[in-house]
């Protein structure tokens, strides 16, 4: 309630700029779209509409990147589905990026094909398969719109969805997810992807159906910021929340996979629970080990001394021989290894401070 109202007196101030800004010269132009892509979505729709559209001249609005691996059969039928949505989304204002992560059949070429007649249409070629997560995050780099999409190459999401989910954007959010309510996938990838959901809904403490559906829509600021490697894509939603993004989702339309097979076997969920830990580890202690191994390791040390103190007590009473107290070796290894794990947070510490300048915070506004 507040936070509209600081909205609303913040709109009145800006008004005179704005009829202002149409006379002003190429180079504060240029440093107002900079100060622009810090973000303050709603105040732009409220005060034109969709003025990012004009605003932003020769600049794409929107990005929509593709990740693929030999997706031939799929490509054009996408194109053409593609550009039934995105004119009319964008005034025309759009970039295309296909990224084609080593593809070994004509996918590339297709691709060419797609650009010659397109000029919307880019693409970015790998050597070899380097993984979805290393195509998002290079796609992410290219890609210059105000609000970024990805989606998957195999036809299985629908463009038909991109609209709503602009909309949420719009509205505030910086990461809209999308859900696959009706999935078109065999039982065996549905029914361990349901565990994996649950699972790591309750690890990461933001409530998500489906964390690892290709659709998604994002505000440029995430992902510019977030790091993706590794098999990180499945964790984009929990990522941004944890950098404080606002994430949330919509249900969209799944179809089955129509030509070609899936690109994931079961290693998908072994590695992916691997990726979690880092993810939580990385995210959540990288700017304090000392708070994770310190808490585990004092706790340790004190259950060790606490167990030897009582066996020392009854020692001294003459109740007990400590070469026939197992417990006592229980003791004596829950101190070392505490110790160990205390003395392993504080060198972390000290990495952590030698590496600081590298840290970058997110900031959400400036107001100068
Ligand atoms: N993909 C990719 N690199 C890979 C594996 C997959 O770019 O190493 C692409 C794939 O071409 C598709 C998307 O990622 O566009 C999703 O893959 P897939 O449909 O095989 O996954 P599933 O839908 O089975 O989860
Ligand atoms: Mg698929």
């Amino acid at each position: 309630m507040e936070h509209q109202h600081h909205r609303r007196r913040h709109r009145h101030r800006n008004k005179p700029d704005s009829r202002h800004e149409r006379h002003s010269s190429p180079a504060l132009q240029k440093l107002e779209q900079e100060i622009d892509s810090i973000d303050k979505p709603n105040l732009h729709a409220e005060r034109h509409g969709h003025p990012q559209r004009k605003q932003h001249g020769s600049k794409p609005f929107m990005s929509i990147v593709i990740p693929l691996l030999n997706e031939e059969e799929s490509l054009k039928p996408l194109y053409h589905a593609l550009e039934e949505v995105l004119p009319g989304m964008s005034d025309g204002h759009y970039e295309v990026i296909f990224i084609d992560d080593g593809s070994t059949d004509t996918s590339f070429s297709v691709i060419r094909d797609i650009h010659e007649s397109n000029r919307k249409y880019k693409a970015i070629r790998f050597r070899r398969n380097c993984g979805k997560s290393a195509a998002l995050a290079v796609g992410f780099a290219a890609a210059q719109g105000r609000f970024v999409f990805t989606m998957d190459a195999d036809l299985q999401d629908d463009p038909k969805e991109l609209p709503v989910m602009l909309e949420m954007l719009e509205q505030g959010y910086d990461l809209v997810s999308g859900w696959k309510k009706k999935r078109h996938d065999p039982w065996h990838k549905t029914i361990p992807s349901r565990f994996f959901n649950f699972v790591t809904s309750r690890m990461s403490g933001i409530k998500l159906h489906d964390f690892n559906c290709g659709l998604k829509a994002y505000r440029k600021e995430v992902v510019k910021t977030l790091q993706v490697y590794g098999e990180m894509h499945r964790y984009l939603p929990a990522l941004a929340h944890w950098e404080g993004f606002r994430v949330t989702e919509v249900p969209v339309l799944h179809h089955p996979r129509k030509y070609g097979y899936s690109k994931f076997g079961f290693s998908r969920f072994f590695k992916g629970f691997l990726d979690l830990l880092t993810v939580m580890f990385t995210t959540r202690y990288v700017k304090r080990p000392l708070h994770l191994f310190g808490t585990v390791g004092s706790i340790m040390v004190l259950i060790g001394l606490a167990i030897n103190i009582y066996l020392t007590v009854e020692w001294a009473m003459g109740l007990t021989f400590l070469s026939q107290r197992p417990l006592a070796l229980f003791g004596i290894a829950m101190i070392i290894v505490g110790v160990q794990l205390i003395s392993m947070g504080l060198i972390g510490e000290l990495v952590v401070k030698n590496s600081l300048e590298t840290t970058t915070y997110g900031i959400r506004e400036k107001l100068d």
